[in-house]
């Protein structure tokens, strides 16, 4: 129910918890963590209050400055450690609002392949695809835009990649997603709200948008592949 990334200067997962804190408000039954930390990628996922998630960090801490967060209210599978977000297939994690209308046939397709599924979601398809695209040789962004473009359905998506420190992919489509500007930092969340503490400089993403993240540069296309600007707002938050 609640999305936010990291491509900071500092250890993302404090960041990472404490946007999803702001992001409380929507409601959740579960919430987890992704990092990517010299390359590896690593995550931790918890049932129940974010206060759960933050008692394992604790015990089980994820470095590194890249990362993404989720607050999950189940539409398909059980409110579960193993349901909740982020979902990971390989050299993919994803984060996901919303719902994979067709989820069932691209499951069908994987299923075809030989491909197993570990969660009962919409979401896990949308990683094991990017990581069927990516063992046929694709990039990431290019593994990432072939997912996309096989979707229906009304979701916020952003991906992180294992062996890549400086790289998000945010999509949009039917579910809000805002760009944060930082200084040599970016971040994303389902709303501006989300990343109050980080920044006041938000790009939102129009519908059909699909977003390239680096610390220094942000490439957004349209649904069709074409670059496009989105403007730079400032907001002004009081908390
Ligand atoms: N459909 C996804 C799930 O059930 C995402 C739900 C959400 O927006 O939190 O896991």
């Amino acid at each position: 129910c609640g999305i936010v990334g990291v491509l900071g200067d500092h250890e993302a997962a404090p960041l990472l918890v404490e946007a999803l804190k702001r992001l409380e408000y929507r409601g959740y039954d579960s919430a987890g963590i992704a990092t990517v930390n010299e390359g590896a990628l690593d995550r931790r996922r918890a049932v129940g209050k974010l206060v759960n998630l933050s008692d394992l960090l604790v015990h089980e801490p994820l470095v590194g400055k890249a990362g993404i967060g989720h607050t999950r209210w189940a539409t398909h599978g059980a409110p579960t450690e193993i349901n909740a977000h982020p979902h990971r297939a390989g050299p993919v994690a994803v984060v996901h609002n919303g719902i994979i209308e067709n989820y069932r046939e691209l499951r069908a397709e994987l299923a075809e392949k030989g491909i197993k599924f570990a969660t009962e979601t919409d979401t896990e398809t949308v990683a094991l695809m990017t990581q069927h695209h990516m063992a046929q040789g694709k990039s990431p962004a290019e593994a990432a835009t072939a997912t996309l473009n096989q979707l229906h359905g009304a979701f916020a998506l952003v991906f992180l990649f294992e062996g890549e420190d400086d790289l998000l992919i945010a999509a949009r489509k039917g579910s809000p997603l805002a760009i944060g500007h930082g200084d040599g930092e970016v971040f994303v969340g389902s709303d501006a709200i989300a990343l109050g503490p980080l920044t006041d400089r938000i790009t939102y993403l129009d519908e059909g948008d699909r977003a390239v993240l680096t610390r220094s540069s942000i490439e957004i296309r349209d649904e069709a592949g074409n670059l496009v600007n989105r403007p730079v707002r400032k907001i002004h938050q009081d908390a």
